[in-house]
């Protein structure tokens, strides 16, 4: 069986922004990455698409649809799901909450994407990453679904929010995505209602990626940072 990952996305183009180049590395070494975009972003982030006369809400939906399907394909996403659960605000239901359990009972991800604990600037994103925490911690009840083969203990890594200092996050993981920056930046054009962070997010990656070279000893150009939940177990240190 292959090695899987799960990304949990609040609206459809975060896990684009967010983490890209995680999904399309971990996607060029056989990983089958699933994505779960929990809505579309339609109300709040498809500021573009908005200004179109005749728009709707319907339109503006398939429209976020589309390109993240396109954007998937290029980063090499296995299987891209839309639960369609609305957004500001996004309705997270009990029902949904065990949709996302059982899916992580499903693929078993070798380690879990999702949203800073904090976000002062959308509502959204802080309830994802509790919705998706809930989630991983109910696959990995023996009393739900007993007979199930429960979930071990994934490793999650959160997201770079889009202000990092005023939503308390700090990257504890800095991830060299040179070899896919290219895939990554094709994947960002595929959101063309968002292009004014085409080249917002191409520094965080410049900055991420310088970050890390001066973290390590190896020549990194892009990156992509996170703050991971959980220690790190190893067997040695370096
Ligand atoms: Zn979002």
């Amino acid at each position: 069986m292959a090695n899987t990952a799960l990304v949990v996305s609040a609206h459809s183009a975060d896990f684009v922004w967010r983490a890209g180049g995680a999904i399309a590395l971990h996607a060029a070494k056989g990983y089958e990455v699933t994505v779960v975009c929990l809505s579309y972003g339609e109300r709040g982030e498809s500021a573009k698409l908005w200004r179109q006369p005749g728009m709707t809400l319907e339109k503006v939906k398939s429209s976020r649809e589309a390109e993240a399907k396109r954007a998937a394909e290029v980063l090499g996403v296995h299987d891209i799901q839309f639960w369609d659960l609305g957004d500001y605000p996004i309705t997270l239901t009990q029902e949904s909450l065990f949709r996302l359990a059982d899916l992580h009972r499903a693929i078993h991800p070798k380690f879990i994407l999702t949203h800073s604990k904090e976000d002062l600037y959308n509502y959204d994103h802080p309830q994802v990453t509790e919705f998706a925490q809930h989630a991983r911690i109910i696959a990995q009840a023996h009393g739900h679904n007993p007979g199930q083969k429960v979930l071990g203990a994934p490793p999650v890594f959160l997201f770079e929010p889009h202000q990092p200092e005023q939503c308390n996050w700090k990257p504890d993981v800095l991830l060299d995505i040179g070899s896919v920056w290219e895939k990554k930046r094709a994947a960002i054009e595929c959101m063309e209602g968002q292009e004014h962070l085409w080249e917002y997010y191409t520094r965080v990656a410049q900055q991420r990626g310088a970050q890390a070279a001066r973290n390590s000893d190896l020549t990194i150009k892009w990156g992509e940072g996170y703050q991971s939940v959980f220690p790190h177990v190893v067997s040695q240190l370096a």
